[in-house]
């Protein structure tokens, strides 16, 4: 049996400051090894279960933020950037049993810690099929196309409320409880370290991979803060505007609707000006 994890950083453990995920501050190192923490839990916890193999893929930033140095030496980690599914990359291959999304968060727009949907803040709102739609209902829509249950769900109280949408029978492990973006009631790390392994344990018994799901067409609507940056996104070819600051599109796969995704928030991305957005 073979386990992915995709790990995230805004719903780690002591998580809360922009800073604490922003790579190459001091309170990113400190961070760093917290989120690892709470990586190397699932991992344990996994391996408890009867897992065979666990994969991690980092799926925050740059893609460069475990200490691998710490992890289980039964664990594999993929890490660094440009994967043809980011967040979700290696659960294409027809081996996966089963995945966990470890430090996710809530969506753009929504209440919850560092609450985005892959951009930072430019992005203020995304539909899936008019349903807002956080990074967790993205990527378990993607993993569907495989057969892949999401099995395992870890952030603060309101990733967690969130999951119950899109994995109502995954494990759920709030390490944090939600006061504002930038504020939680945070539980330690030996704490969370200790639930998140025993639900991982717990959610191995879920690993059992499904008939693919074809749910589409998918129409995927963007939501800017300015204006401007959903024209910079209509290059991207069947990405057409929708409303103000709005740009959709439909892609007939969620394998194609992610990768058109991926695509938009990177050109918009390069069309956000310092200060002024
Ligand atoms: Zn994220």
């Amino acid at each position: 049996m073979k386990i992915l994890i995709s790990a995230d950083m805004e719903g780690a453990t002591g998580v809360t400051w922009p800073a604490d995920v922003l790579p190459g501050t001091p309170q990113w190192e400190r961070c760093r090894a917290m989120f690892t923490s709470d990586v190397n839990a699932a991992v344990l916890g996994f391996f408890d279960g009867g897992a065979d193999e666990v994969l991690i893929n980092e799926a925050h930033s740059s893609m460069r933020n475990l200490l691998l140095e710490r992890l289980d030496e039964r664990a594999e980690m993929l890490t660094g950037r440009h994967k043809a599914l980011s967040m979700v990359e290696g659960v294409q291959h027809g081996d996966v049993d089963g995945i966990a999304f470890v430090g996710y968060h809530t969506g753009a727009g929504a209440e919850g810690v560092l609450a985005h949907t892959y951009l930072a803040n430019s992005i203020t709102g995304v539909w899936l099929n008019g349903e807002r739609a956080s990074e967790g209902v993205l990527n378990a829509h993607v993993v569907a196309e495989y057969g892949v249950p999401v099995v395992l769900v870890t952030g603060d109280d309101l990733t967690c409320e969130d999951a119950l949408g899109y994995a109502p029978e995954a494990r759920k492990v709030a390490v944090k409880d939600h006061v504002s973006r930038y504020a939680a009631v945070c539980r330690t790390p030996a704490r969370t370290a200790a639930d998140i392994r025993a639900a991982a344990k717990d959610a191995t018994s879920l690993a059992v991979r499904h008939e693919p799901v074809r749910g589409g067409p998918f129409t995927v609507e963007l939501e800017f803060d300015a204006d401007h940056l959903g024209a910079a996104a209509t290059v991207v070819p069947g990405v057409a505007r929708s409303g103000e600051r709005r740009v959709s599109y439909t892609g007939e796969t969620m394998y194609e609707a992610i990768r058109t995704f991926k695509a938009v928030t990177t050109i918009v991305s390069a069309a956000v000006e310092e200060q002024y957005g």
